[in-house]
């Protein structure tokens, strides 16, 4: 491989009424080849899109030989001549006058990236590195970086510090049993469920506004559509604020990431026939009490003080479009960092942040006072000096404060209106995947 200086390297999508004529460097996979005699065209693929190589025997006996025992999915530098022609894809094709196989693919495939063969998501997820060739695939994560770049420049904007917080932990967030013990040298340890109690040490240091976007592990054994035992979670903890304030900003989030995608994305969206609709603001808020009211109307079975079943969320979600908030959750059901209102301590000052059935986030304002949280550690049936560091920062000046964590994994699910949240993760880790 030489540097071609005097050529210059494009894109496939990059190619236009200006190179007509010219010659380009392109490097890419043989997507297909369909061979007619006198002349063979393949299609050349590269991570932004498709292009046509017309090679004539006249122009180039040795190229044409050449392609013709080039198994699909070989990896390849071609230099050639642009050409207009409306009946290739993109309205361009290539007349190749230099053909180099850089790798050539073993045969047969173990899944057919032209799609002609659908599979099934087991099967995809185990040739993950040839499933993620596939256009289709490859545009869930071209929107999920968007997301996420949206997510980092829209809470930097907002004065949001981003941080990294420990992965192996000494103690359980929210105690319970969704925890992955590890051996740390001659100790127990666990991988982290949740960066919530970091994001609060880091409030009592002051620095008021942070974010953070990491992995959180959970032992869950169900297998579902929407969890992972290994999940990304965009997380923001802000002080002097309470729930109010912080749901605010995440449906501010939730807004500006949609916009992005929209202005950025529309290739990306097109190949995965997906149309996008940017979110109205404020999202409706819907009291836990009327949500339960809600569901029964609906002839689902439902207790006050009870979490909504997948049926019952089905339910509310046919009464609320789009995106919504569940508020004032029972403080029973929810985790002991959330703070109950003073008037009525049964009722907490919480949020679920809802897209149709799937639960998107989670938020609350928090208890900053060290004797309520002591009281609400030991109520859970856990013991308040596993929790040591934690509660020092309570001691010493601790702000009033509040924050939300939002799963990255669903957000792409719902944004990309997927069927199964491991579609929106590049190697998904669930009760029975560990591999690739
Ligand atoms: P669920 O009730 O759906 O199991 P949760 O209430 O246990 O979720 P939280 O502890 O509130 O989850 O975590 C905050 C957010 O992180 C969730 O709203 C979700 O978007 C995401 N999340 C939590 N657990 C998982 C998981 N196992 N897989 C994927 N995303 C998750
Ligand atoms: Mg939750």
């Amino acid at each position: 491989m030489s540097d071609d200086l005097e050529v210059a390297r494009k894109y496939t999508s990059e190619i236009g009424e200006e190179d007509v004529g010219k010659q380009v460097l392109l490097y890419g996979w043989i997507h297909e080849i369909r061979d007619l005699g006198g002349v063979a065209f393949a299609l050349l693929r590269d991570r932004e899109g498709i292009i046509q190589l017309t090679c004539i025997k006249k122009r180039s006996p040795d190229i044409i030989k050449r392609l013709r025992k080039t198994r699909r999915e070989s990896v390849v530098k071609v230099i050639g001549e642009v050409k207009k022609e409306p009946k290739a894809p993109g309205g361009y094709e290539i007349l190749p006058d230099y053909f180099e196989v850089l790798n050539e693919a073993d045969a047969p495939l173990p899944l057919d990236v032209a799609e002609k063969v659908p599979a099934e998501l087991d099967t995809r997820l185990d040739a993950r590195f040839l499933d993620l060739r596939r256009p289709r695939v490859q545009a869930i994560f071209r929107v999920r970086h968007q997301m996420l770049q949206s997510v980092r420049d829209f809470l930097s904007e907002e004065g949001f510090i981003e941080v990294n917080t420990p992965k192996i932990v000494s103690t359980a967030t929210e105690g319970g049993t969704e925890l992955f013990p590890i051996s740390y040298f001659e100790k127990e340890a666990f991988l982290n469920q949740s960066p919530q109690l970091y994001k609060q040490v880091l409030m009592g240091a002051g620095l008021e506004k942070v974010f953070e976007i990491g992995p959180i592990f959970r032992a869950e054994e169900h297998n579902t559509i929407r969890h992972l035992n290994e999940a990304i979670s965009i997380d923001i903890e802000q002080s002097f604020t309470d729930h109010e304030g912080v749901m605010r900003v995440l449906e501010r989030l939730i807004r500006r990431v949609y916009e992005d995608i929209a202005e950025n994305c529309t290739k990306y969206l097109e190949w995965l026939g997906v149309n996008i609709e940017i979110p109205e603001l404020p999202f409706p808020r819907v009291t836990y009490d009327e949500a339960v009211e809600i569901v029964k109307n609906k002839g689902e079975e439902i207790a006050w003080g009870e979490d909504f079943s997948t049926p019952a969320l089905k339910a509310l979600s046919e009464n609320i479009e789009g995106h919504y908030y569940i508020v004032d959750w029972p403080t029973e059901i929810k985790p002991f960092y959330a703070m109950p209102y003073e008037d009525q301590p049964e009722i907490s000052k919480t949020f679920d942040l809802m897209a149709g059935s799937l639960e998107l986030a989670s938020g609350a304002q928090r208890v900053h006072l060290y004797d309520l949280l002591v009281k609400k550690i030991a109520e859970k049936g856990m013991n308040p000096e596993s929790f040591e560091f934690y509660l020092n920062a309570f001691r010493y000046g601790m702000p009033p404060h509040a924050g939300w964590g939002l799963g990255a994994d669903r957000l792409v699910m719902s944004i990309l209106k997927l069927r199964n949240i491991r579609e929106a993760v590049i190697f998904p880790r669930d009760r029975t995947r560990l591999t690739p």
